[in-house]
């Protein structure tokens, strides 16, 4: 797997806020921004075909719409025909989006969703793990599916989603991991340090871990956390993300490379 560490910024810095792309078509999280920030990076919009969202704060979704617009008309523009768009997230995953487009441009609405094919997983009501096909018919000869070689029957890539309950305050908040091939990567959202967090490291080869503040609080963890887990786990990759200033700098100080917009993870 390629991981594009699109963003690694809290709300507050400059950087863009946290957010991933899995080999070019998988996003994790699509915080306001995000669109201009892969442009910036001259990566292909049009390749999306599914959006992992950890939970609704401005800075995990707010560019849903962004993407929509990218996806029905550049699509058009350009003579393809757009892809379904999964999209997986909190309770209410499908009202909650459509009320953001309709909130952004009401005129397009009804065009976006006449053009783009969508298909929701609410993690409250569909179940945890979902298998995860690309192309969905695959594009070669039919064959046994092989998860161990990350191929699905005739070809295309099979990804095994699994989601996890963390704890950010009051709002339902979730991480995820991915694996292909047998590698593992994770993702815990906004969280404080609590059980699913600490289940998505364990499960991960590498995993991206938010941490806000330099010390952790009730709603978001800290790199002082993310020292401890490196400790405790040193045959993993955990790399802080959601970092704000203060938690940037004491990374740094700790002896820690803090990742920057755009850094490419392999596994
Ligand atoms: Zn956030
Ligand atoms: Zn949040």
């Amino acid at each position: 797997m390629e991981i594009i560490q699109l963003g690694t910024a809290s709300i507050w810095p400059a950087e863009v806020s946290s957010s991933f792309l899995i080999d070019g078509h998988i996003l994790v999280d699509c915080p306001n921004g995000l669109i201009k920030q892969m442009k910036r990076l001259d990566l292909d919009i049009l390749k999306i075909d599914t959006v992992l969202i950890t939970h609704f704060h401005a800075d995990h979704y707010f560019d849903l719409p962004l993407l929509y617009l990218e996806l029905a008309f550049d699509a058009a523009e350009r003579g393809t025909q757009s892809c379904p768009l999964t999209l997986a997230g909190p309770s209410g995953i499908r009202a909650q989006t459509e009320t953001l487009y309709r909130l952004a441009y009401a005129d397009t609405a009804q065009a976006v969703y006449e053009t783009i094919p969508f298909r929701y997983i609410d993690l409250a009501e569909d179940g945890r793990q979902h298998r995860l096909r690309y192309p969905e018919h695959g594009s070669g000869p039919a064959g046994a599916e092989d998860p161990a070689e990350g191929l699905a029957a005739g070809g295309g890539q099979i990804y095994d989603l699994r989601a996890y309950p963390v704890i950010h305050g009051a709002t339902e908040a979730w991480g995820y991991t991915v694996t292909c091939r047998e590698k593992t990567a994770g993702f815990t959202g906004d969280t404080s340090f609590c059980p699913g967090m600490e289940e998505i490291v364990r499960a991960s080869d590498l995993a991206f871990v938010e941490a806000s503040y330099p010390v952790h609080q009730s709603v978001h963890m800290g790199i002082d956390k993310i020292l401890e887990l490196q400790k405790k786990y040193p045959e993993k990759r955990i790399i802080p993300t959601h970092m704000g200033r203060e938690a940037r700098r004491a990374y740094e100080e700790a002896g820690g490379r803090a990742p920057a917009d755009g850094t490419v993870w392999r596994l």
